[in-house]
């Protein structure tokens, strides 16, 4: 029986194209399947020699614990991360500050659509400092577009804490940073990990993925305690003086090689020989998530209301769904265009007095007519999805001429319907003062397009 001396060989078998098809095409042979062990004796003398070392290799792997495989796994691990990193912009200085802000950006967000929003947070808020004594509208701002607002105010809150109880610098402390608002136990581990060295796992949706399919575990990846047992393992299996490349080795194989979506690219990925879903062909199956629960679907109808120079714009409720943003008045429900012109008139009627000049709205038909006070045009549709609500939206241009509309705006508050804080806002303003959500952004656009041409 041949042994397991000639590493040499067995290296140059392993850096050739074909290793891994050989290697698993034996590893599921029934007989090894059934018996756990082969006849290596089947392969001497037929040239083909060099699959004894690989059977003996598999057949080792095959009997591996969890842990074992993945304490097996580290070195191809670190090598694989020293050549693939990224290049990102929170990576060249990993200072706790850049690592927490890019962590947080990056929470159910691409690493593309956040590298600009990161740069420019930055440039913004340098430090923890800056952060803490920014104002709302700023940091809405600066997040506009990227979603799940509440991660900014937590930002600007834990920055707070951190000025008030740690001398503003970020504890190097695992538990600490538990305690500050916004950071869970993914967020507190990659700062623990990347920024400060210290041996705590980081396990976000990413890892769940890899993990699961390397070790063919067919846990709910959306339980708790699937994501704490991977923790406790991680922590096992981490090496104490590389956990930050460790962490960020296994995001980076989920993010850019065990894919959330399509075919995972197993020929490129440093896990190829032991990962048991690539194996037995479960790459389909594992992870297993249990089905989100169905979205609402909520129809609306936007209302652009303008006079070609400013739109109309509103602060949304302090809580809830958006809380804080701007947005264009909008209500629940789909008009077509006369019921947006009918909507607009039941608000203005109810003002009927405020309104002279705009009494018998009620009655326009609106587009076409050229001696009505306004005219409604359709602004096209628009969908939106949240995690928990999906917005279908009818747009409607609202024109009004100048004087009628600086009439509306004296007197917006006292309009039934539309919020107390409606106001006015030009082209500049909602570029670089007011955050209205991506739900709006077809809107914000089509608008944006119609001020700036009055404007030219
Ligand atoms: S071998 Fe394939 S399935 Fe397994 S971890 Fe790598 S990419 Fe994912």
């Amino acid at each position: 029986m041949a042994g397991r001396s000639d590493q040499s060989n067995l290296s140059r078998v392993r850096g050739t194209l074909g290793f891994h098809e050989k290697a698993w095409e034996l590893q599921n042979r029934n007989d090894m399947e059934k018996n756990g062990q082969v006849d290596l004796n089947q392969f001497v003398g037929n040239g083909e020699w060099e699959h004894l070392y690989d059977e003996v290799q598999i057949l080792e792997e095959t009997k591996m614990s969890d842990e074992e495989r993945l304490r097996a796994a580290v070195p191809a691990l670190l090598s694989w991360f020293s050549g693939h990193a990224r290049i990102l912009p929170w990576r060249e200085q990993p200072t706790p500050y850049r690592v927490w802000l890019s962590e947080i950006m990056l929470q159910q967000t691409r690493v593309e659509a956040v590298k600009p929003y990161f740069e420019r947070f930055i440039a913004a808020l340098p430090d923890i400092a800056a952060l803490a004594e920014a104002e709302e509208d700023q940091l809405l701002k600066l997040w506009e577009g990227l979603g799940y607002y509440s991660r900014v105010r937590n930002l600007n809150r834990s920055a707070k804490q951190v000025m008030e109880e740690h001398g503003g610098e970020l504890p190097a402390d695992h538990q600490k940073l538990l305690k500050l608002p916004g950071i869970g136990s993914y967020t507190a581990g990659a700062i623990a990990s990347i920024a400060f060295g210290q041996k705590v796992p980081a396990v976000d949706g990413n890892v769940l993925r890899v993990i699961s399919r390397v070790l063919k575990s067919r846990e709910d990846i959306s339980e708790l305690s699937t994501k704490k047992a991977m923790e406790i393992l991680l922590e096992r299996v981490m090496p104490a003086d590389a956990p930050g490349n460790f962490n960020q080795a296994l995001m980076e194989v989920g993010a850019t090689v065990c894919i959330p979506r399509g075919e995972p690219l197993c020929e490129e990925c440093p896990f190829y020989t032991l990962c048991l879903s690539r194996r037995d062909g479960l790459t389909g199956e594992i992870p297993v998530k249990k089905a989100a629960k169905a979205r609402r679907v909520e129809e609306r109808t936007v209302f652009l209301i303008t006079d070609g120079r400013r739109v109309a714009v509103r602060k949304r409720p302090e809580k809830g769904l958006l809380a804080g943003l701007y947005e264009f008045p909008n209500d629940l429900g789909w008009l077509n265009e006369q019921g947006g012109a009918e909507q607009l008139g039941q608000w203005l009627s109810e003002q009927e007095k405020l309104f002279g000049k705009l009494r018998g709205i009620n009655s326009i038909p609106v587009t076409g007519d050229e001696h009505a006070a306004c005219k409604i045009r359709c602004a096209g549709d628009a969908t939106h999805i949240f995690s928990h609500v999906e917005w279908r939206m009818k747009g409607y241009i609202i024109q009004f001429p100048e004087a009628g509309l600086d009439e509306l705006k004296d007197n917006w508050k006292q309009i039934s319907g539309i919020a107390e804080t409606v106001f006015l806002a030009d082209a500049e303003e909602l570029k670089t003062r007011y955050a209205i959500p991506n739900a709006f952004r077809a809107y914000t656009e089509k608008i944006a397009e119609l001020l700036n041409k009055d404007r030219n």
